[in-house]
């Protein structure tokens, strides 16, 4: 039968919002009511953006109606600038800041003008997955390098290494990280640097949770260590700011000039291409760089984002045959599931089932392209009872499957 389909589609795949999700939203329709820690989006749960971040957007209504220049507006061009000299970024004009739909625009669109079919880029597993259906939609190959959980989910810089060939093009870096939480030492970043450098690769880093850090850790931008590295740096204010719907991001390419004049040039084809990015949000831009504290109480003891971080990493890891690193950034955790206990052959099955029998809905670790299925991931944004809630089903479920035989492909 004829059908529509084009073939770059074929291997793109994203399950956080694949068939588990829908089957949760089939679920809905027929009167249930589903628990869903699926998703990063914190105003659902309670989190109010800065009351500054409206205001700047209301107050500008009447002057964002126009397309305005395709790299975005110059008054939020030039406080990003700003904001990244201050963090260290050298060598960097306003001529170097993109601003999109959402940094999920910009990774569509700068891997798109990197990328030719069989091109290998280099990124995480467990990964933020857009990354890798964004690779697949151009035809070249994902390559993930594996984050060790042993230690703390720093990339495993020798299988990083193993992995470059002739035809690598780019390493992939996200930090502080979705879905582990982790955030990167100097010397992990130093030596991602070193392997760009010796390589000729360019440097993709998402810094979407830069702000979102626990217990002192300290994120570094990835940019103010590259030096020439030419080094794209993506962030936004849908997590820090909690205005994921407003869809601003941004990207600042630093590093070498010469090297990179020609993708520069597409890339400025392919923001012409799609005109503008939301002209009202970019209005909040400046404004949000300067209300630098707004983060600070929900990440601090007591905060909501601390506070609940805590609760589902001490109650995870209370449970028979679970572990689970406890994340020192964004508001996701990964936990282990001991296959010994749990006899697991999909995970997506897994998620299934626990979505079935406690209306509970989470993401399955291999839809972060993670390689074995053992693990799953949780979104620490609903509030405390919330979460006490969804970690005793959570719990019953597994008391459950520790005593079944397995959870199969065939569920
Ligand atoms: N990058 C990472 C690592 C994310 O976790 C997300 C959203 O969850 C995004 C990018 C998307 O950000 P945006 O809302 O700016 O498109």
């Amino acid at each position: 039968m004829h059908d529509y389909r084009s073939d770059a589609l074929l291997n793109v795949s994203y399950e956080i919002r694949g068939p588990v999700l829908r089957e949760a939203q089939r679920l809905e329709k027929a009167g249930q009511d589903i628990l869903k820690l699926n998703i990063g989006n914190p105003a659902p749960f309670g989190f109010q953006a800065p009351a500054s971040i409206l205001r700047d957007v209301t107050d500008h209504l009447g002057s964002a109606a126009g397309y305005c220049d395709a790299k975005g507006l110059t008054e939020a061009r030039r406080a990003l600038l700003e904001h990244y000299r201050g963090r260290a970024v050298e060598g960097i004009t306003a001529e170097d800041i993109y601003v999109g739909n959402g940094v999920s625009e910009l990774i569509v669109m700068t891997l798109q003008g990197l990328l030719n079919p069989d091109d290998e880029i280099l990124i995480p597993a467990p990964d933020y997955p857009l990354w890798t259906a964004a690779t697949n939609l151009t035809g070249a190959r994902p390559i993930h390098y594996i984050k060790d959980e042993q230690a703390n989910w720093q990339p495993d810089l020798d299988d990083m290494r193993k992995k470059i060939t002739a035809k690598t093009r780019a390493i992939v870096i996200i930090n502080p990280n979705n879905p582990t939480g982790a955030v990167y030492s100097r010397d992990v970043l130093e030596a991602v640097v070193a392997l760009a450098r010796t390589h000729g690769l360019l440097l993709f880093c998402d810094e979407i949770y830069d702000r979102i850090v626990y217990d002192g850790a300290e994120h570094i931008t990835l940019a103010s260590l590259a030096g020439d590295v030419p080094c794209l740096t993506f962030s936004g204010l849908s997590k820090a700011w909690r205005v994921a719907g407003f869809r601003c991001g941004w990207m600042v390419f630093s590093g070498c000039k010469k090297r990179t004049r020609l993708y520069r040039q597409g890339l400025e084809t392919l923001a012409s291409m799609r005109l503008c990015a939301n002209v009202p949000a970019q209005y909040a831009v400046a404004g949000a760089l300067s209300c630098e504290n707004s983060i600070d109480t929900l990440v601090l003891p007591k905060g909501r984002l601390f506070e609940q971080r805590k609760v589902v990493w001490e109650r995870l890891t209370a449970i028979a045959g679970v572990s689970c690193v406890k994340p020192q950034g964004a508001f996701y955790l990964f936990p282990k599931l001991d296959r010994r206990l749990y006899r697991i052959d999909s995970d997506e099955q897994l998620v299934l089932q626990l979505l079935r029998e406690e209306q509970l809905l989470l993401v399955h670790g291999t839809g972060f392209n993670w390689p074995s299925a053992d693990h799953v991931r949780f979104v620490a944004l609903p509030d405390v009872a919330v979460l006490h809630e969804a970690l005793d089903r959570f719990e019953r479920f597994l008391g459950r499957l520790g005593g079944r035989r397995s959870v199969s492909k065939s569920v």
